[in-house]
């Protein structure tokens, strides 16, 4: 790899990419990698345009070739929630993070902006708010996720009245955050409270509070970062993380474990035990699969997740519908990340391409994983790992001896990070 361009040379990309093309890639030997003509093999209808839903119409465009591909999506642009975190510490702007999906235009899918209201999974249409059906041979959903208020008292009516934000989907509440961070005088308290696993980005909220802590340490150095954490230690890269906290932010950064949120009143956040006044309240909500999932009938673990098929990504209870990224229930180790996500299209496309096709699907996918957060403004931390499909328990397994921690915070890995968000961007998007 190397040492010094924030973005990697072509010879790089390549590399990174077939990284993140994982084994669908392998499932798919000898396939054309563009349209050509000829009768359409199928219309598939894809929901969701964030990690796992763009790469899903990408790659069945560009492995299927003639698949008619529509991609419904309700928001103008592509926010990424990965470097989000960077914009809340101040060291990105929302422009950085933001894409268009003129790309996957220019590739032949269509792309309608708008909310799917309801699946019709025996009519096999979806249907558009704002009027409209359309009809598929094959459905993916990835929706993300939904929040569950209900989890927390008062907690809905405090983000709907602004005095508390999640920033947990990129987008307003991403710039808002920043905004409150600029606003708040020095020597003020910022809370940020995690659920208990699982919800999106096990490190993420642990980079959050680096990047927080990090902008008051120069610009407000007399405040405070309270991380109140309703797991009872770190979730993930616990070392590096905890290391960061004591080696970069004594002082300012103080974490709780087991510290669960009950019950939010403007921006007091109530524990069990105590009650903690904060000027900044960010309070990332308990998770589930996203509405449409759970409307459509999919969820059907822990009435939170949908269970998949590994080997197609197709639910396991409603046939033809393929399920994607975070609303899945995953498989063992399997993170909810973007990267994951990118990976489970990739193997729902190939899949929905042979079925279309009447051939066999891909009997050893492989998916991999890389997350990577900072810790400072240019040192970062990754967590890697490897999963294959074990046939005899039909589900991922992770590979002995694969992946693993970064050794300590590093710049080079800050150039890695920042790289491998522009290189799954162009895989999700670019035409
Ligand atoms: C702060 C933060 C930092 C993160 N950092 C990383 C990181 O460094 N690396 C990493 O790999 N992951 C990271 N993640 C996790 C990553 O963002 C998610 O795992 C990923 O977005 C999941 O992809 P998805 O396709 O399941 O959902 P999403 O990317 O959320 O996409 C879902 C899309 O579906 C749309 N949608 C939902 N319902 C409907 C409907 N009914 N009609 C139309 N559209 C609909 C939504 O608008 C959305 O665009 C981070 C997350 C956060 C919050």
């Amino acid at each position: 790899m190397p040492t010094n361009p924030s973005r990697l040379t072509r010879r790089h990309l390549l590399g990174a990419s077939a990284a993140l093309g994982g084994v669908a890639v392998l499932g798919l030997p000898g396939c054309a990698t563009s349209a050509a003509g000829g009768p359409s093999i199928g219309r598939v209808v894809v929901i969701g345009g964030g990690f796992g839903g763009t790469t899903a119409a990408r790659y069945l465009k560009l492995w299927g070739g003639n698949v008619d591909v529509t991609l419904v999506e309700r928001n103008a642009t592509f926010i990424s929630c990965p470097i989000s975190n960077l914009v809340i510490g101040g060291y990105k702007q929302m422009a950085d993070i933001t894409r268009s999906y003129d790309g996957l235009k220019a590739m032949g899918i269509k792309v309608v902006q708008g909310d799917v209201s309801a699946i019709d999974a025996a009519g096999k249409k979806v249907r558009l708010a704002g009027g409209g059906e359309l009809p598929y041979d094959r459905l993916v959903v990835s929706p993300g996720v939904d929040f569950m208020w209900e989890q927390v008292g008062g907690l809905q009516a405090a983000v709907d009245a602004g005095s508390v934000v999640h920033s947990w989907k990129a987008g307003p509440q991403t710039l808002t955050l920043r905004r409150q961070l600029e606003a708040m005088a020095d020597g003020g308290v910022v809370a940020i409270s995690i659920p208990k696993v699982p919800y999106r980005c096990p490190p993420g909220p642990y980079e959050r509070a680096c990047m927080v802590a990090s902008y008051l340490k120069t610009a407000k150095p007399k405040s405070k970062v309270l991380v109140l954490d309703a797991n009872p230690e770190v979730q993930s890269k616990k070392a590096l993380f905890e290391k960061a906290f004591a080696d970069h932010y004594k002082g300012i950064l103080e974490y709780k474990p087991n510290a669960e949120l009950k019950e939010v009143s403007g921006k007091l956040a109530k524990l069990e035990f105590e009650d903690v006044k904060a000027d900044v309240l960010n309070v990332i909500p308990p998770q589930r699969a996203g509405d449409i999932a759970r409307s459509a009938g999919l969820v059907n673990v822990n009435n939170r997740w949908v269970g998949v098929d590994w080997q197609t990504m197709e639910s396991t209870v409603v046939p033809g519908i393929h399920v994607l990224g975070d609303a899945t229930f995953p498989a063992p180790l399997m993170p909810k990340s973007g990267h994951m996500a990118n990976q489970h299209a990739k193997v729902a496309a190939a899949a929905i391409v042979q079925l279309l096709k009447g051939q066999a699907v891909s009997a050893t996918p492989v998916v991999v994983n890389t997350c990577y957060s900072f810790v400072t403004a240019r040192d970062v931390i990754h967590v890697a790992s490897v999963h294959q499909y074990d046939a005899a328990d039909k589900t991922f397994k992770t590979v002995a001896g694969s992946g693993g921690v970064s050794a300590a915070a590093n710049q080079i890995e800050g150039r890695y990070a920042l790289s491998w968000a522009e290189n799954i961007w162009d895989d999700m998007l670019s035409a």
